[in-house]
């Protein structure tokens, strides 16, 4: 073992703190985009008594500890979400700098995954994927592909494509055989901001890692009575575990079914 750390390793060791703070940044977005709230002025206050949170309060996952997840103040519990996003973010920016090094791409990356993680959780808690976090999102890929062509940039534009007409089809075809609605144009977006970042091919392999984890986790939901058939899942939370998996997974998935079929 070297005495030294190299770049990789301070990278590393900084992206958990980077990643808390991050993650402690996006509670504040989950909780204000969908109320139209500014994610700047005020500064972080309770939601239960209003009192403004002091800076030693709001450490990431160290002041939910030491204020024994509650509100020094009125003493009103603090959701277990926050420290649950603070320490899942912290996880996915350590993950990326182990896998993808200290590159342009990873620095896209970074950005990619908070938005997917603000995206999750706001749509499980209102049903939206605001367009304020995918619109955005899609020419910073595009522009991310022209720098570093990783993904190149005309399978960035492919994967934005048909990632957006798939989406499309099956809200089409579901509300037409179900007489439902199925997915919105928030699911639109966020697959085509899918496929700029991630190129076509992980694209279809996120849409369908999707399609099969909603299924079978809706299955097992009604089954067990918590949802009846009548209920809503979102599906956005399941393309962004999708992109996650792609990520991380799909190119050692990709070569390994070529290899496989023989190619
Ligand atoms: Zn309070």
């Amino acid at each position: 073992m070297p005495g030294y750390l190299s770049l990789e390793g301070i990278a590393a060791i900084a992206s958990v703190p980077l990643g808390l703070a991050v993650g402690s940044f996006l509670n504040v977005c989950i909780w204000r985009i969908p109320r139209d709230e500014s994610i700047a002025f005020p500064g972080s206050h309770c939601p239960q008594c209003n009192g403004p949170i002091a800076w030693y309060d709001n450490i990431p996952l160290l002041s939910f500890v030491w204020l024994a997840g509650r509100c020094r103040r009125c003493k009103a519990a603090i959701g277990w979400r926050y420290p649950l996003v603070e320490g899942l973010t912290a996880g996915l920016f350590l993950l990326t700098i182990l896998q993808f090094g200290v590159t342009v791409r990873t620095a896209l990356l970074l950005l990619f995954l908070s938005a997917l993680v603000a995206i999750t959780f706001i749509d499980l808690d209102h049903k939206i994927i605001p367009h304020l976090l995918t619109l955005p999102a899609i020419p910073i890929g595009l522009i991310g592909s022209l720098l570093t062509h990783n993904p190149p940039p005309r399978d960035a534009v492919t994967g934005a494509l048909i990632g957006a007409g798939l989406v499309y089809l099956v809200a089409v075809y579901a509300e037409v055989a179900f007489q439902r609605e199925s997915m919105g144009g928030g699911d639109v977006n966020l697959l085509a901001m899918i496929g700029v970042f991630l190129g076509w091919r992980l694209m279809l392999l996120s849409f369908g890692v999707a399609v099969v984890a909603g299924a079978c986790l809706s299955l097992a939901l009604i089954a067990s009575g918590v949802l009846s058939r009548k209920d809503q899942i979102p599906f956005g939370p399941f393309l962004a575990l999708g992109a996650v998996v792609a990520l991380f997974f799909g190119d050692a998935a990709i070569d390994w079914y070529f290899g496989l079929i023989g190619w």
